[in-house]
C-alpha cells in the first residue's frame, strides 16, 4: 500500500496540480512523491540569529532583523513605481523596498505589525535598505515546519520561480508531503545496522534534512543518508562480486613452470621490488583459489607494473592458457608490445600485436593462430575485444590504464572463454583510496608503492612566462649531456582552435631555439596519422631526436629512459593527475630527471596550488587526495563516465569515514550470510533482486 502512495504523481499533491506539476517534471526531474521527499535542500540558513538594525554592515550577507513597519508608501510612476517601508527596532531604522508584486505588498504589509525580516542589506546614502525582503510575521508559529533555527534552501529555477516555485515554495510543499506522508516512509536499512553505527531512522532524517531541528539533528540526518547512500553503492559492488564469486569458477593456475622461472632466473635483468613480488603473490593466491580474479594493481609511473604483467602473463602461459594485453591507445599497445618482445628476448613465448592498424591479411592470419592456440600473449588495443577475435583458451586479461575501459567492457571480456578469464587492471593514476572503493569497488585491490631501488626523485620547477629563456638554457645543458626531453602543450577539445596555434607558435620557437642540424625535433599531435605518429615516435625513442614537442598524446606509458627533462607549457591549465602523469615521463633512467613547469604571470588560486603541490611531492597517491579537494570526484580524470558518482548526499572528498563504515559492514554481512538468506537480510536480498532488474532505489524507499 504504501509503496504506491509515495509513487504517486506528484500532480495530486496539494498545490501542485497539472501545471506546476509539469514544471517540476521538466526542471527537476520530480515525478513522484517520494522524489520530492528525496530532493534535498542544498544549503541551510541560520535562523537562530538575529541582527539589530544597529549591528548592520554591508559585508553581511543574509540577515534576520525583527522590527515594527513604522512607514510605508508608494513612490514613482509606471515602471518606476515602487514602494518604500520603514521598519524600526529599538537600535534604528531601515528601508524595505519592493519594485514588483506591488499589489500584494500593499495588501499585506501593515503598517504598525511586526515582522520578522530576512534579506541582504545593503548601505545607501547612509541608510540600510532590504530589497525584496522576506517577510514572515512575529512570533513565528509552532508546527513541524515552523520554528526553524536552520532554513532550507532548494534550488530551482527560473521557470519555477514564475510559478511561485522558488525555494520558498518547494519547502512549503515539502512541508506538506512530510506532514501528510512521512509515515508511509519505510525504513531501508536493517535495524541491527542502524543501531551499530547509531543512525536515526529514515523518517527521521527526511524530517530533519528538509526541517532541521537543530544543528546536530541535520547533522545527524545527514549522516544516516550519506550512510544509506554509501552503503547501498557498496551493496551493489559487493554484491556482484559476491555473485560472480558464487557463480564462476576462474581457471586454477596452479604451476610454476618453466617459462616464468626462466624468465625470473635467466632474464629479468633487475631484482624486483617488494612491492613487486608482494602484488605478483597476491595475483598467484588468487589465480591459484579456483575463482575468477578481478585485481586492480594502482602503481605510481614507473613503479613497474609492466613486469608483474607479463609475469602474470607467463604464469597462465605456463599452466596452458592464452593472455591478452590491452592499452588504450596504439602508441601505447606497440610500444608495449615491443618491450614484452625485447624482455622476453629469445623466444620464450610467442608474443603477437592487434591494432586498429593490422592490415586485413595479417589480421586473418593473426586469428588463425589464436584459435589454434599459437600465440602465448596477445597484446593490443580495444581491437582485441572484438567479438571476432578468438582465442584458444584465454586465461588472463591485463588492462593498462584501466580508466579508459567501462565496466561493460569488462564484462565483455568475461564472455570471451567458456570460463571467464582472470581481470587484472594496471592503472598509473592513484586514485584516492575513496574513489577506489567506489569506482572499482568490486574489484580487489593491490597498491605497487615502492619505486625501483637507485631511482632518483625527479626536482620539479616552476617557472614564469619571464623566465623562459633560463628553461631554454637548461634544456641546452641536458641535451650537451646527450640527455633528451620532452616539450608538452595542452590540447583541450573545447579550445583546439587555439591550442593549435599555441603549439604551433611552439614548435617555431623551439626551431629558432635548438637549429638544425645540431639539434633534431620530433613532433606528435593527435591531428597527425598514426604512421606519421609512429615514424616520430621512433626517432625520439631511438635517440635520434633531442627534444619530443608533442601534445597530452604521450601522457600514458611512453618510456624512454635517456629523456630526463620534461617542460610543460601552460602547466595551469591541466589537472593535478595529468601534470603528475606527465611528470612520469621522466625519471625512468639512472640520471637525475626535472620536471619544468611553465606557467603565465597570473594564476588563479586553484592553478597556483596544482603547480606548488608538483613541486612540493612525487608521491601520485597524495597527489590524488589533494585532486580529490580541489576539484571533487566528479571532475577526476577518468570518473567522469561512472555513474557511481553521481552522489546526492555523499561527497567522496570529505566522507571517508562513513564509506569505510558502510563498506565493512556490507563485508562483514556477506561474511555472515553469504547469500543474504537471513531474515534480518531481507530487505537487502530484496534491494539487490530489484537493482538487478533495473528497478531503482528510490522506487522502493
Ligand atoms: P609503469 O608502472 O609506469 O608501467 P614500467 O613497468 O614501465 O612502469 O617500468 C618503468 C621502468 O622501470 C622500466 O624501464 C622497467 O624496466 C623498470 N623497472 C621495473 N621494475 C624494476 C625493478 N624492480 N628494478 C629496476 N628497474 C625496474
Ligand atoms: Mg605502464
Amino acid at each position: 500500500m504504501s509503496v504506491e502512495i509515495l509513487s504517486a504523481s506528484i500532480e495530486y499533491l496539494k498545490g501542485v496540480g497539472p501545471k506546476r506539476a509539469e514544471l517540476l517534471k521538466k526542471e527537476l526531474g520530480i515525478f513522484a512523491y517520494d522524489q520530492l521527499l528525496n530532493y534535498y535542500p542544498f544549503r541551510y540558513i541560520d535562523r537562530t540569529r538575529f541582527y539589530k538594525i544597529r549591528e548592520l554592515n554591508p559585508e553581511l550577507p543574509l540577515v534576520q532583523i525583527v522590527g515594527r513597519i513604522t512607514d510605508k508608501k508608494t513612490i514613482g510612476e509606471k515602471h518606476k513605481k515602487r514602494i518604500v517601508a520603514r521598519l524600526s527596532d529599538e537600535t534604528g531604522t531601515i528601508e524595505l523596498v519592493w519594485f514588483q508584486s506591488l499589489k500584494w505588498v500593499e495588501e499585506n504589509v501593515m503598517r504598525g505589525k511586526v515582522y520578522i525580516v530576512f534579506g541582504k542589506p545593503n548601505l545607501f546614502n547612509g541608510t540600510f535598505s532590504i530589497s525584496h525582503p522576506e517577510l514572515e510575521n512575529y512570533p513565528r508559529p509552532a508546527g513541524v515546519t515552523g520554528n526553524l533555527t536552520l532554513q532550507p534552501i532548494y534550488n530551482s529555477t527560473e521557470k519555477l520561480k514564475k510559478h511561485f516555485l522558488d525555494s520558498k515554495g518547494i519547502q512549503k510543499l515539502v512541508g506538506l508531503l512530510i506532514e501528510q506522508h512521512i509515515r508511509e516512509v519505510k525504513e531501508s536499512l536493517p535495524p541491527y545496522v542502524m543501531e551499530k553505527y547509531k543512525l536515526i531512522s529514515k523518517r527521521e532524517a527526511l524530517l530533519h534534512i528538509h526541517f532541521p531541528g537543530s544543528a546536530q539533528m541535520l547533522q545527524d540526518a545527514q549522516r544516516r543518508l550519506k550512510f544509506e547512500e554509501l552503503f547501498f553503492i557498496q551493496l551493489q559492488l559487493l554484491g556482484s562480486k559476491q555473485q560472480r564469486n558464487l557463480k564462476f569458477k576462474g581457471a586454477v593456475f596452479d604451476k610454476v613452470g618453466a617459462k616464468i622461472n626462466t624468465f625470473y632466473k635467466d632474464i629479468l635483468p633487475f631484482p624486483l621490488t617488494g612491492a613487486q613480488k608482494r602484488v605478483i603473490k597476491e595475483i598467484r593466491l588468487d589465480t591459484h583459489r579456483g575463482i575468477q580474479m578481478n585485481r586492480l594493481v594502482q602503481g605510481d609511473v614507473g613503479s613497474g607494473k609492466t613486469i608483474v604483467a607479463l609475469m602474470s602473463m607467463l604464469l597462465a602461459n605456463d599452466n596452458g592458457y592464452q593472455a591478452c594485453m590491452m592499452a588504450p591507445t596504439e602508441i601505447l599497445a606497440r610500444q608495449h608490445y615491443q618491450s614484452l618482445v625485447s624482455l622476453l628476448k629469445d623466444d620464450l613465448v610467442k608474443v603477437a600485436v592487434l591494432t586498429g592498424s593490422t592490415t586485413k591479411k595479417q589480421r586473418t592470419l593473426l586469428h588463425e593462430q589464436l584459435e589454434a592456440g599459437e600465440i602465448d600473449i596477445l597484446v593490443g588495443t580495444h581491437a582485441l575485444i572484438e567479438d571476432k577475435v578468438k582465442f584458444k583458451n584465454l586465461g588472463l586479461v591485463v588492462i593498462d590504464e584501466q580508466h579508459r575501459f567501462g565496466v561493460e567492457q569488462r564484462a565483455k571480456l568475461w564472455r570471451k572463454n567458456s570460463i571467464p578469464p582472470h581481470i587484472l587492471v594496471m592503472t598509473a593514476t592513484p586514485i584516492p583510496r575513496t574513489l577506489a572503493m567506489t569506482l572499482y569497488g568490486d574489484l580487489d585491490v593491490s597498491v605497487i608503492d615502492e619505486l625501483p631501488l637507485g631511482r632518483k626523485p625527479i626536482e620539479t620547477k616552476h617557472l614564469f612566462e619571464s623566465q623562459r629563456l633560463r628553461m631554454f638554457g637548461f634544456m641546452k645543458e641536458e641535451i650537451k649531456k646527450g640527455r633528451q626531453v620532452y616539450v608538452v602543450y595542452p590540447l583541450i577539445k573545447e579550445s583546439e582552435q587555439l591550442d593549435l596555434l599555441y603549439l604551433e607558435a611552439g614548435i617555431e620557437q623551439m626551431r629558432y631555439q635548438f637549429p638544425l642540424p645540431d639539434f633534431q625535433i620530433s613532433i606528435v599531435h593527435g591531428k597527425m596519422s598514426n604512421a606519421d605518429k609512429q615514424y616520430e615516435m621512433q626517432r625520439f625513442v631511438e635517440g635520434k631526436a633531442q627534444i619530443m614537442v608533442a601534445t597530452t598524446v604521450i601522457e600514458v606509458g611512453v618510456n624512454v629512459p635517456n629523456a630526463s627533462v620534461m617542460v610543460i607549457e601552460h602547466a595551469e591549465r591541466f589537472g593535478l593527475s595529468q601534470l603528475h602523469q606527465l611528470r612520469g615521463r621522466v625519471g625512468r633512467g639512472a640520471e637525475q630527471s626535472f620536471c619544468i613547469l611553465m606557467s603565465g604571470n597570473k594564476l588563479t588560486r586553484e592553478g597556483k596550488l596544482r603547480l606548488e603541490t608538483m613541486v612540493k611531492t612525487n608521491n601520485g597517491f597524495e597527489i590524488s587526495e589533494i585532486d580529490l579537494q580541489l576539484r571533487g570526484p566528479g571532475d577526476l580524470s577518468g570518473t567522469q563516465q561512472s555513474g557511481v558518482l553521481e552522489l546526492k548526499m555523499a561527497d567522496l572528498a570529505k566522507d571517508q569515514a562513513i564509506l569505510q563504515e558502510a563498506r565493512n559492514m556490507i563485508i562483514e554481512i556477506f561474511e555472515q550470510d553469504p547469500v543474504l538468506s537471513l531474515p534480518q537480510n531481507h530487505l537487502l536480498r530484496v534491494y539487490l533482486e530489484r537493482k538487478n532488474q533495473g528497478i531503482t532505489f528510490d522506487k522502493i524507499s
